[in-house]
């Protein structure tokens, strides 16, 4: 499933695509993703208008014109492809946006006039797409509305003391806690138990009985392993766009997730496996108090 780094990498690629673009089509192969896409809306938001930004809040990609914004989640399977061809390529293709330069039209012969084009590919329709029109407050989207800060725009400080003062008398683990995205958006599986690992935090420990100075190294940890992840995301970050469908290719070392019985890297305990909330933990028992 993409997460956070993955979206923010296809995020960067996107921009850097279509930087100078407009959108000249959508194509709807398909009325519905995990719910039906209001397809006037997405057209008026964007066909005839310029691309201003491409940004990502949490998972969702918001692709910016003069006349609204469109609201992209690739789901559980989701992928946005760039492609040569106006026609699905892959299988499970279900929406293909068309994009030119904004000159093009002086020169239509020379490259700069070959539309460009976006495929929205996703196998499991987990993904949603809809738009809103220009001056719309993405902020009070029903789809934006709840979710918690973005752990790598504020600072590791003011992430401590967020998640410090939203956990006071909370009894559930604090994996699950930071994994909540109306807590903060972002910390997926693999990063939770990555990020409790680096704070010597036990996954398992009630949100509510972490204390203020362990928050204010779990914030480091959450933005240090985000961070990293990105950054090893955003050395090829053009793949997202023209990959073969792969996951994409993270060289982030993992020291905890996936290595269950195998040594810990500080102190060669052998790595624990547990569950919360039905998703796999891992842990080190002598690392993390
Ligand atoms: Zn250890």
């Amino acid at each position: 499933m993409p997460e956070l780094p993955e979206v923010e990498c296809l995020a960067r690629a996107v921009r850097e695509e279509t930087r100078g673009c407009r959108f000249t089509g959508v194509n709807f192969l398909r009325p519905d993703l995990r719910e039906p896409m209001p397809v006037d809306a997405i057209k008026s938001a964007l066909v005839g208008a310029n691309l201003r930004s491409v940004r990502r809040r949490s998972k969702y990609l918001l692709i910016e014109t003069d006349r609204g914004t469109a609201i992209l989640h690739l789901g559980m399977s989701g992928q946005l492809l760039s492609m040569d061809s106006p026609d699905p390529v892959k299988t499970h293709t279900h929406v293909i946006f068309e994009l030119r330069r904004k000159d093009s039209s002086a020169a239509p012969q020379n490259d700069g006039g070959k539309p460009k084009y976006l495929h929205f590919v996703d196998p499991r329709r987990f993904g949603r797409l809809t738009a809103v029109p220009a001056g719309t407050d993405l902020s009070t989207h029903p789809w934006l509305s709840k979710l918690g800060p973005e752990p790598l725009e504020i600072t590791a400080d003011a992430l401590a003391e967020h998640l410090w003062r939203k956990s006071r008398g909370r009894k559930p683990a604090v994996k699950p806690f930071i994994m909540d995205g109306a807590v903060v958006v972002g910390v997926g599986n693999i990063y939770a138990s990555e990020s409790l690992y680096l704070a010597g935090i036990r996954p398992g420990r009630a949100a509510g009985r972490v204390t203020r100075q362990e928050y204010r190294i779990l914030a480091q940890a959450i933005q240090t392993v985000l961070g990293a992840a990105i950054e090893a995301g955003g050395t090829s970050f053009r793949d997202y766009l023209h990959s073969d469908g792969s996951e994409g290719s993270y060289a982030l070392q993992l020291n905890v997730y996936g290595r269950s019985g195998e040594a810990c890297r500080k102190c060669l305990s052998p790595v624990r496996e547990t569950r919360h909330l039905n998703r796999a933990t891992y842990f080190c028992g002598a690392c993390q108090k």
